[in-house]
């Protein structure tokens, strides 16, 4: 099968499992973060639309990768106030982020270890915890 028909298939395929309806915007918006493991950010997802010749405005764009990370279909990674970015790659996963070149890397789970969690508030549970180890170029 033609790789790119493949790809629309299994995106929205994806799309369906996980209870939303696979419309043009989202397959479109699908295709480019689904088709390996990978990290972009909205305005990246925005740029690659742009550069395919497809317009579809930043507020979809937004829309979109917000609903993509309430269902599960991506994990939402916020390296801070003003960077978050839509992770492919669902399992639990620690990151490394390169502040001078903005690149945000996959840290192998069995390559850290967290220790010492420090008693949690009463009546509260870890929902989450992933590490964002920011890194500079020396
Ligand atoms: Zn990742």
């Amino acid at each position: 099968m033609d790789d790119v028909i493949e790809l629309k298939t299994k995106v929205q395929e994806k799309i369906k499992l996980y209870g939303l309806r696979p419309t043009r915007a989202r397959t479109r918006i699908g295709m480019i973060l689904l088709d390996k493991p990978k990290h972009l950010s909205a305005e990246q997802v925005h740029e690659k639309l742009k550069q395919k010749g497809y317009s579809i405005s930043k507020a979809t764009v937004y829309n979109t990768l917000n609903a993509f990370a309430e269902y599960g279909i991506v994990n939402e990674v916020t390296v801070d106030p003003s960077r978050t970015y839509y992770d492919s790659t669902t399992t639990p996963h620690h990151h490394f982020f390169n502040i001078d070149t903005g690149q945000l890397q996959d840290i192998a789970s069995d390559d850290m270890n967290v220790e010492n969690i420090p008693r949690l508030p009463d009546n509260t549970q870890i929902q989450d915890l992933e590490i964002v180890v920011k890194i500079s170029n020396k």
